[in-house]
């Protein structure tokens, strides 16, 4: 096949070498032939080695998103040995679970693809061109792959535009359910996938849920931003005393009660509508000789992410540092701190220095008792500094008296 050669300036290709698939627009010198939007190109640095096959757009500032180093065909054979090593990467590293990201894009040498597993349903996102006009391609292979009951389109996020793609929210094969009831471990939820965060509940704290729960056994546990309760269940049938969770969402807060009951936890677990920063501000406030009393064992902070962009990271720093200082004066002695951040812009360094602070406004001695990342289906590539998002800590509240 004749392919179209981008030809780039000098300098440009070292991270395309180490493993990073965007080729950015400015770095493009020219190309040999004109190509098409949404086909395949070879990349090739100035001195005419070839860096890889990839898609091409020249609507986005992402021109090409390479898929392979070498020349190899971008057709069926090719998606099909890349999805069943994604799926590979699943049976290995989450070998129990029956629900997870199948394809993590980038982290999946698939740039421009999505697919949650939902029990028997998968929901695929497509946000590069090329990858949204070989959908047919995708969901027929992923039929034989999985043979589930139906594959759903969630491509309603605004990211599409920069791509010039519309957006799109459809069935793609066999009938969506109106709600999936999924296991994550051992526990049940339910997903409203066509309508749902993201690709309908979030995947990417399946192992975190269990980890943080091992901190709740009679505990009394506060989880800040329950969304549908994942953290919250977990501690309740790790054997906390009582969870309370809250999210601003009514919807969430009525399906997190809901899975209180489904789960047989609600005697345990109660879900409330609140603004977590006006919740904690009001639960801080204390008179002038009044002192506030601690009451909580644990407390999780999943905030959503605050920042989109670079530019409103002082803002997402001041949010953060906020909600950790309440939530710290809230803890008793001894008790647990569980914090995620979820925002690319905030690296772990940067996110601890905030958890610092508080802790040094609020006079707490912090000892660090664990680490979390990402689940592993939704793997960290190194080289693509993009692909890794989500860090938490857990720390202990000293007793230093
Ligand atoms: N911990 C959840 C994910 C949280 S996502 C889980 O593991 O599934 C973020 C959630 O925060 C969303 O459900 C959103 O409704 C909620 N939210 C965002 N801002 C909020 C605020 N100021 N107060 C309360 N909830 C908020």
């Amino acid at each position: 096949m004749n392919l179209s050669t981008v030809l780039l300036k000098p300098g440009e290709a070292d991270r395309l070498v180490a493993g990073h698939p965007w080729v950015y627009s400015s770095s493009i010198l020219r190309l040999t032939a004109p190509a098409q939007d949404g086909e395949v190109v070879q990349v090739k640095d100035h001195r005419q080695r070839l860096l890889g096959v990839g898609f091409y757009n020249s609507r986005s500032k992402i021109a090409v998103r390479l898929l392979d180093r070498d020349r190899v065909d971008i057709n069926k054979d090719f998606f099909c040995r890349r999805l069943a090593a994604a799926l590979e990467h699943r049976k290995r590293y989450l070998p129990l679970a029956t629900s997870f990201r199948l394809v993590n894009a980038e982290s999946d040498l698939l740039s421009g693809l999505i697919v949650d597993k939902y029990g028997d349903v998968l929901v695929l996102q497509t946000s590069s061109l090329g990858m949204d006009l070989r959908k047919p391609l995708i969901v027929e292979l992923l039929r034989e792959l999985l043979s589930p009951q139906a594959i759903l389109e969630r491509n309603d996020m605004a990211g599409r535009k920069f791509e010039g793609l519309p957006e799109s929210n459809s069935v793609l094969y066999g009938e969506a359910p109106s709600e999936t009831v999924i296991q994550l471990n051992g526990l049940e939820f339910t997903a409203d996938l066509a309508e749902g965060h993201k690709t309908g509940m979030y995947l990417d704290q399946q192992a975190n849920y269990a980890a943080v729960a091992e901190f709740a056994r009679g505990a009394v546990v506060l989880d800040c931003f329950s969304f549908l309760g994942g953290f919250a269940l977990h501690a309740a049938r790790a054997g906390a005393r009582h969870v309370h969770g809250l999210d601003q969402s009514e919807a969430a807060v009525a399906t997190a009660n809901r899975l209180a009951v489904r789960n047989g936890l609600a005697d345990r677990v109660e879900f409330e509508v609140a603004n977590v920063f006006d919740w904690l501000k009001g639960k801080t406030s204390t008179g002038p000789n009044e002192r506030l009393v601690p009451v909580y064992d644990v407390i999780i902070l999943d905030p959503p992410s605050f920042t989109r962009n670079r530019a409103s990271v002082d803002d997402a720093l001041r949010g953060y540092k906020e909600i950790h200082l309440r939530a710290l004066k809230l803890i008793k002695p001894g008790g647990i701190l569980a914090t995620f951040c979820c925002s690319h812009h905030v690296d772990r360094q940067l996110f601890e220095e905030v958890v610092l602070a508080a802790a040094f406004d609020t006079h707490r001695l912090l000892r660090r008792v664990a680490s979390f990342t990402q689940s592993a289906d939704h793997p960290i590539i190194p080289a693509i500094p993009e692909t890794e998002y989500l860090k938490g800590y857990a720390y202990e509240v000293m007793k230093t008296g």
